[in-house]
């Protein structure tokens, strides 16, 4: 079966296929580093890891951009009111971004540009639509798009522009879904901006958000590219003045899929401090859930379904991840040094179907849960166990929730294994029995198999 996405510019699954095979190019909107991110971005980034996992699953050489937004209204807000320098809050927000990407096991994008870092590729897309008339400077310095010189403008999101009240400029980098208007590209500076400022040919000031954006993907991707994500929120006005920008100035298309994900409820209701459902992901490690179980409860739900976000749902993922842990350990246990099996091809096949089908990932969750009830009712071979376990194993290249360790005993208690083995074999069971004990203390169980005594790591540890 062939992979298929829902794309939101044609509104309807298609199937993908890239521009230049084996090659992906994804660019994926990254954060605004000016406070922690919380739980609702991180269903973005998620959501974007298991796309990039499962087309490196599937042989494509995902190229994986993702911008950092480090000059924006509220960074500048923010360091108005921290006093802050902009460079020392926005590293400080960035490595922090960073270390939650690990702690949720989400790949790194490979590259990560930083806006402040892009500004003569900024200067440069600018300019050329200021050539294009595209866009004009305003009395201030400050350069606005024209949006009624691209009529293609709400392709993206299906809004027809003379539909739209148009309401003039808008100085802000976001503004109301209803109305339409010609946005900033260019914001000249002004004295609330404080340091926060570059040179340009139209003077002092900084770029907007939109043109970041397109400026950025485009330096890494290339002016067509294939794959472009967002959460839902970010269709308009932001990805779609990013496609008028981009295509007023080159001429192309800019983007062959877009995809989004929907919002993410918590407890029922919007999140927000006021109502205190608001969640970084610091807030659930410190009530004592990992990373993995936050992974598992963000992932589990199909990404164009909005997702309410409980307490029952990170039980569930504790739950879940167990039986995945319990399922996985006795699979190694069963295999031994057994390391080749048959794969379980209707296993791997049930579960490519479910992703491939605009990536369908609780039906292949449930596939893989339904193979652990049905495979725990019978007795499973050696090669069989490794078999299952190879496919797990590049399953888990997508789901991202880790393998158990093989537990290897190391060489004190082996040696114990042994001593208990000699006071058995001298049928000195009490100097057995001590043994045993020995070696539970130091967090190890001695299981007798007709095959010789089994060492594994005591459960809980
Ligand atoms: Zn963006």
């Amino acid at each position: 079966m062939a992979l298929e996405f829902f794309n939101t510019l044609t509104r309807r699954k298609e199937e993908f296929v890239p521009l230049n095979p084996p090659h992906v190019g994804l660019y994926t909107c990254g954060p605004t580093v000016y406070n922690y991110a919380h739980i609702g971005n991180f269903r973005a980034f998620v959501f974007e890891d298991l796309l990039r996992r499962y087309l490196e699953y599937k042989g494509y050489q995902v190229r994986h951009v993702m911008n950092i937004t480090d000059v924006e209204d509220k960074i500048i807000r923010a360091v108005r009111e921290t006093g802050k320098r902009r460079e020392e809050l926005t590293e400080f927000y960035t490595a922090e971004f960073l270390r939650d990407l690990d702690t949720l096991r989400i790949r790194r994008a490979h590259v990560m540009p930083r806006a402040t870092e892009s500004i003569p590729a900024i200067i440069e897309l600018i300019a050329r639509l200021i050539e294009k008339g595209h866009a004009y400077v305003s009395e201030d310095g400050s350069v606005y798009y024209s949006i009624r010189t691209f009529p293609e403008y709400g392709k993206l999101s299906h809004f027809k522009l003379d539909e739209l009240r148009s309401t003039g400029r808008v100085q802000h980098d976001e503004y109301t879904r209803e109305s339409v208007a010609d946005f900033a590209l260019w914001k000249a500076w002004d004295e609330a901006d404080g340091e926060v400022r570059w040179a340009s040919p139209w003077g002092l000031g900084r770029p907007g958000w939109h043109i970041e954006c397109s400026a950025m993907s485009m330096q890494h991707l290339g002016e067509t590219f294939d794959i472009h994500c967002g959460g839902e929120d970010l269709i308009f006005p932001h990805h779609e003045d990013e496609i008028a920008q981009s295509e007023a100035a080159t001429g192309k298309p800019f983007v062959r899929y877009w995809l989004h994900n929907a919002h993410l409820l918590v407890d029922g209701r919007k999140m927000s401090k006021s109502a205190g459902n608001f969640y970084t992901l610091r807030d659930l490690l410190a009530k004592g859930w990992s990373g993995r179980e936050v992974r598992y409860a963000l992932i589990c739900a199909h990404y164009r379904e909005p997702l309410n976000f409980m307490l029952d749902g990170l039980h569930a993922a504790r739950a879940a991840l167990q039986r995945w842990d319990e399922f996985l350990t006795k699979l190694q246990d069963t295999a031994g040094d057994c390391t080749d099996g048959p794969l379980p091809v209707g296993l791997v096949q049930a579960f490519e179907a479910a992703l491939d089908d605009d990536l369908n990932i609780s039906a292949a969750l449930g596939v893989l849960f339904e193979h652990i009830r049905e495979t725990n009712k019978r007795s499973v071979t050696a090669p069989e166990a490794a078999g299952m376990l190879a496919a797990w194993q590049r399953f888990d290249e997508v789901l991202g929730f880790g393998m158990p360790e093989r537990a290897e005993a190391p060489a004190d208690v082996l040696a114990l294994v042994e001593q208990r083995q000699a006071a058995r074999r001298a049928r000195d069971f009490a100097r057995a029995d001590q043994l045993r004990a020995q070696l539970l203390q130091m967090g190890w169980v001695v299981e007798d198999t007709p095959q010789g005594p089994r060492v594994k790591r005591a459960a809980g540890r």
